[in-house]
C-alpha cells in the first residue's frame, strides 16, 4: 500500500471518528431542543435513575457497545437511538468525504455538507418525535446552504467539487418549496372545506340561520348544535399537508443541493411517505384501531433529502435521458 492510500484511510477514519462526537452532541440537540433546554447547561444523566454518566461511559458509539446499551449504576436500557444517530452521523461524514478527492478539491466544501447532513439528521429526528421542527435548525440549515451557494459562486476553483451552480441552487430554493406551500396551505385546506363533515355541518347550519325563518327555540337548538360542530373543528387543529417547516426545510435542501436533488428528494419523500401510511393503515387494521395516527412528512424529506445529496443529479439527469425520445435520422 502507498502512503498516499495510508494517508486517505487514517482521514477517513479521523471523519468517523469527528462523526460520531458530533453526533453525540446532535443527539443532545434533538432531546433538548424541542423541549426549550440548554444545549450546553446540564451534564449527561442517566434518564431512569438519574446518576450522572461518567466522562469515560461518554465516549460515542465505543461506551453503548461496551455498556451493551445499559446503565452502569442501574442496569436500565439506554435508548438505541444514541448510538443509531451517532453511527449514522459517522457513516455520513465518511460517504461524504469519500465523493471528494480532498488533496485536490480541500476540506471546506465537504465540511459544509456535513455540517448541512449534521442539521438534516437532527431536524428528521426531531419532527418524528415531536411532529415539529426547531426554528433555529431550520435557520441553521438556510444559513449553512446560503455560505455554500455564495462561496462557491465566489470561488469556483476552490469549490470545483461542487456541481450545483449559483442559479442551480436559486431555482432549487423555489423548486419543491412554492408547491409544497401552495399544496399545504391552499389545496388541502380547501378539499378539506368539502369533505370533513363537522365543516360540512356547520356550512350548512350557518346558511339555514341566514336563510329559514325560524321560531326562537328551533334557532337556540341550532346556534348550540353550531358551537358544537366549531369546537370540534377548533381541537382538530389547522389543517396542513404541508407544514411550514416543510416548506423552509426544502428551500434550504434546493438551495444547498439545487433543483434537480430537490425534486428527487420530494419524489423519495412523497413514495416513501405513501408506502408508510399503508403500512400504518393495514396495521391499524389488523390491531383493530379506529384511526391511523397521522405522522410526520418531515422524516421522509430528510430521508430523500440524504439520498438525493449523493444520488439526486445523477438521478434527474438519468429521468431525463430517459424522458427524451431519440432522435430518428432522417434518410
Ligand atoms: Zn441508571
Amino acid at each position: 500500500m502507498d502512503l498516499i492510500s495510508i494517508m486517505n484511510i487514517g482521514t477517513h477514519i479521523m471523519v468517523f471518528l469527528f462523526g460520531i462526537t458530533i453526533g453525540s452532541f446532535l443527539n443532545v440537540c434533538i432531546y433538548r431542543l424541542p423541549a426549550g433546554e440548554s444545549l450546553t447547561k446540564k451534564n449527561s444523566h442517566c434518564m431512569t435513575c438519574g446518576t450522572p454518566i461518567k466522562w469515560y461511559d461518554l465516549v460515542p458509539v465505543f461506551s453503548w457497545l461496551f455498556l451493551r446499551g445499559k446503565c452502569r449504576a442501574c442496569g436500565s436500557k439506554i435508548s438505541s437511538r444514541y448510538i443509531i444517530v451517532e453511527s449514522l452521523t459517522g457513516i455520513l461524514f465518511v460517504l461524504t468525504f469519500l465523493r471528494f478527492d480532498t488533496i485536490i478539491d480541500g476540506l471546506i466544501y465537504p465540511a459544509l455538507c456535513c455540517l448541512f447532513i449534521a442539521g438534516l439528521i437532527v431536524i428528521g429526528f426531531e419532527d418524528y418525535d415531536t411532529s415539529e421542527m426547531t426554528v433555529g435548525v431550520l435557520l441553521y440549515l438556510a444559513i449553512v446552504a446560503f455560505v455554500t451557494r455564495v462561496l462557491t459562486a465566489l470561488n469556483g476553483k476552490m469549490f470545483r467539487a461542487c456541481e450545483i451552480s449559483l442559479a442551480d441552487g436559486i431555482i432549487g430554493m423555489f423548486a419543491v418549496s412554492v408547491p409544497f406551500l401552495f399544496f399545504g396551505f391552499v389545496i388541502t385546506p380547501l378539499i378539506y372545506n368539502f369533505i370533513d363533515e363537522d365543516r360540512k355541518a356547520a356550512r350548512k347550519i350557518r346558511k339555514r340561520l341566514k336563510t329559514q325563518k325560524l321560531d326562537r327555540s328551533e334557532e337556540r337548538k341550532l346556534e348550540k348544535t353550531l358551537a358544537e360542530h366549531l369546537s370540534a373543528i377548533k381541537e382538530k387543529g389547522p389543517v396542513f399537508g404541508f407544514g411550514m417547516g416543510d416548506v423552509l426545510l426544502m428551500a434550504a435542501g434546493g438551495l444547498m443541493y439545487g433543483w434537480k436533488a430537490a425534486v428527487v428528494a420530494a419524489f423519495i419523500a412523497i413514495i416513501s411517505g405513501a408506502v408508510y401510511a399503508v403500512i400504518l393503515k393495514v396495521r391499524a387494521a389488523r390491531n383493530d384501531e379506529e384511526s391511523v395516527k397521522a405522522f410526520s412528512f418531515g422524516p421522509f424529506l430528510t430521508i430523500g433529502l440524504g439520498i438525493a445529496s449523493f444520488f439526486g443529479t445523477r438521478l434527474m439527469d438519468m429521468y431525463i435521458d430517459f424522458l427524451t425520445v431519440p432522435q430518428i435520422p432522417v434518410q
